[in-house]
């Protein structure tokens, strides 16, 4: 599959590889899992505002299915291509098996920019892309969910598309749904929730007190918006925030709901009263306590990798490291939580929804609030465990659990036909 070259995918793939070398994985095994079990892409003609017809390209990837369903975001942005799904979609595949969820891996994408696109164009193009799918997705089968570029009103437009389909209402196709219509209480929160959990375990661990933690978080989106107000809820001082145009720093911390009213009435970032402008560049290599890259991938590399002054660093964004970078993190003695263990809050509380959608039977906050503590600050230790029985980082060693997971999976269902 050439068409899968790409940096990301490269990253994923080498990762795969090393993890895989450790755990002197089957080599049959080894081959099949390096790529997809199935990928899909389409064109998705979407009639535009202006009467015009636009043609955009869809994909998505099925990495595996031992486990159970796959499941995975769908990310609508400029820069999607084959090579990023498929490699997204792989580390769906180790994170959902990483924290014991009865899923596989996927992720799909559609190339377009939605800062520019109206509602009434996102929809078209969401509903077509759904259509396009409708054999490939379902409750049982696939099961997708926001990502970068999208929310809750897209898997609504996915769960109606798919429902108008079928004939009724199948809320479990999707998750990450607003809550009327099947979604499940503290889903929006709960990746930046998640990241906050593990986070603390780590200050736990390193005998740093919450309060005298400075945190910086690249990227305010709703991961990074909401890992940014639980950070500044529990009394830790946020310290610097970005978006993609640039961040804003105040040594005595930024008042997270105050920032988030500023912006709401349409404010941008850099006028936020009281803070300083800072490059995205600058904002990474600001010394703190806690580092959180909650962007795009590939944004801690060799170059800046050194000029990194954190104790520990959250990944909450999947794939922000590169290979070399984690090696000058390691050498540094900076503490990587690594994208698939940090951020696995969010199919977590999917996992919920999907399980309160199907038995129809729907939680208290505080239960999902309890369940997803209790599982992430399990895994948390569980991976710490492993990495030092192993004498492998976390990155690592959160790889190797998981795959080592679904490959005991593919040996005990053998090999069809
Ligand atoms: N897009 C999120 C991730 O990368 C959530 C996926 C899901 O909930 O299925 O983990």
């Amino acid at each position: 599959m050439k068409e899968c070259d790409s940096p990301t995918f490269q990253l994923a793939t080498e990762q795969f590889e090393r993890a895989a070398d450790a755990l002197k994985l089957d080599p049959n095994l080894r081959e099949r899992l390096r790529l997809p079990q199935r990928a899909v892409a389409v064109t998705i003609p979407t009639r535009m505002d202006n009467g015009n017809v636009q043609v955009f390209t869809g994909y998505r990837v099925q990495h595996d299915s031992a486990l159970g369903p796959t499941k995975g975001g769908i990310r609508y942005h400029p820069d999607v291509t084959l090579g990023e799904v498929s490699a997204l979609a792989m580390w769906m595949t180790w994170k959902c098996a990483l924290v014991g969820l009865p899923y596989g891996g996927a992720k799909g994408g559609v190339k377009c920019n939605p800062q520019t696109m109206s509602r009434n164009e996102l929809q078209r193009m969401t509903r077509r892309y759904t259509a396009e799918f409708v054999s490939v997705i379902g409750p049982d089968k696939d099961i997708p969910a926001p990502d970068v570029g999208t929310n809750a009103q897209t898997m609504a437009w996915m769960m109606d598309t798919y429902s108008q389909q079928r004939g009724y209402a199948i809320p479990g196709v999707v998750t990450g749904k607003p809550i009327v219509i099947g979604g499940s209480r503290g889903r929006e929160e709960a990746t930046g929730r998640g990241v906050v959990t593990v986070a603390i375990e780590a200050l736990n661990m390193l005998k740093i007190p919450v309060k005298d933690t400075t945190v910086v978080v690249q990227g305010f989106g709703n991961v990074g918006f909401h890992t940014a107000r639980t950070f500044h809820e529990k009394g830790a001082k946020v310290v610097a925030v970005s978006q993609s145009t640039g961040g804003i720093y105040n040594a005595d911390g930024l008042d997270i709901h105050a920032l988030m009213r500023h912006l709401a009435e349409g404010h941008s970032l850099a006028t936020f009263p009281g803070a300083t402008p800072v490059s995205n560049q600058e904002l990474l290599e600001i010394a703190c306590t806690i580092l959180v890259p909650a962007a795009l991938s590939e944004q801690i590399t060799k170059k800046n990798a050194r000029h990194i002054k954190c104790k520990i660093i959250a990944e909450a964004a999947n794939g922000p490291t590169t290979l070399e970078a984690d090696q000058v993190l390691e050498k540094n003695g900076t503490m990587v939580i690594p994208d698939i263990l940090a951020n696995s809050g969010g199919v977590i509380v999917s996992y919920f929804e999907w399980v309160q959608d199907v038995q129809k039977y729907f939680w208290e906050e505080r239960d999902v609030r309890e369940r997803l503590h209790h599982i992430m600050k399990s895994a948390f230790h569980r991976t710490v465990e492993f990495s030092r029985n192993n004498g492998v980082n976390m990155r690592m060693a959160a790889l190797m659990r998981g795959i080592d997971t679904v490959a005991q999976a593919h040996l005990a269902r053998g090999l069809y036909p």
